[in-house]
């Protein structure tokens, strides 16, 4: 599920030249760069239903702030709410996805601590040089569990030295998706499966995007099948590695 606390965003890094929000918006002759708190679902988490129960049941997971930032300036005025209805509900896992992890310092509520049990920062990294930028910044801050997104991915990131050290519990690669999208090389997902592997954390392909090269041959993915297209070529991953591995004693 999702929690979109507030909508549009600044373009920040080649990771957002095609940003989905801004084609979405584009489709609704909307404009995206226009930062707007969500009128309606700002406060989903603690809605409650006609019965009293909160809506958004415990144990779900809440994607939170997938057509924005939630650490971009122009929400400093509504986060502080948004961190208190986070830590209100202990019992939902909230998974922030970012690109500007610089800021996580000034926009981190008081009492984080060694970070709310139920967060997970997940900074978003489309290429080497950002990985090499925001990585270092995500290492260095407290979160209970904090995740990579290689996505859209532009070329092989090495993330090798970023998780040698385990202070990443999980990795998450993805394309890019609809006009215009930039192709996403299977090997490139291969390579990153495999230093996962290596250093023993999570990885999960999430969507091959919709300009999809894997062995020499190019394919068009409609948007639907991007999430099942991935995840065949992450079981194929799985097999391929576990059966080097046996090849290799
Ligand atoms: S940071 Fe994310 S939401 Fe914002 S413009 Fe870039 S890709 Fe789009």
């Amino acid at each position: 599920m999702l929690w979109n606390p507030w909508h549009g965003c600044r373009k920040c890094s080649p990771g957002c030249m095609n940003c989905y929000v801004y084609f979405l918006d584009g489709l609704r002759e909307k404009n995206a760069a226009e930062i707007t708190k969500n009128k309606t679902g700002f406060d989903l988490p603690i809605k409650r239903d006609r019965h009293g129960n909160y809506k958004i049941p415990a144990g779900t997971e809440l994607g939170t702030c997938f057509t924005s930032d939630f650490f971009i300036e122009e929400a400093d005025g509504w986060r502080g709410e948004a961190w208190e209805m986070i830590k209100r509900r202990s019992d939902v896992r909230f998974l922030i996805p970012t690109k500007r992890i610089r800021q996580f310092a000034e926009c981190a509520p008081d009492d984080w601590g060694e970070g709310y049990p139920n967060v997970t920062i997940a900074v978003s990294c489309e290429n080497q040089a950002k990985a090499d930028e925001r990585l270092p910044l995500l290492l260095d801050i407290k979160a209970a569990r904090k995740y990579v997104f290689v996505s859209p991915i532009l070329e092989y990131v090495d993330l090798s030295e970023y998780l040698a050290g385990g202070g990443i519990d999980a990795v998450s690669v993805g394309g890019e998706s609809y006009a215009n999208a930039r192709e996403c090389d299977f090997d490139w997902v291969r390579r990153i499966f495999s230093d996962c592997r290596k250093f023993g954390v999570e990885f999960d392909f999430h969507q091959t995007g919709s300009n999809f090269l894997k062995d020499g041959r190019r394919y068009r993915i409609k948007h639907r099948d991007e999430h099942s297209q991935a995840k065949k070529g992450e079981e194929y991953l799985r097999a391929e590695l576990n059966e080097n591995e046996n090849r290799n004693g």
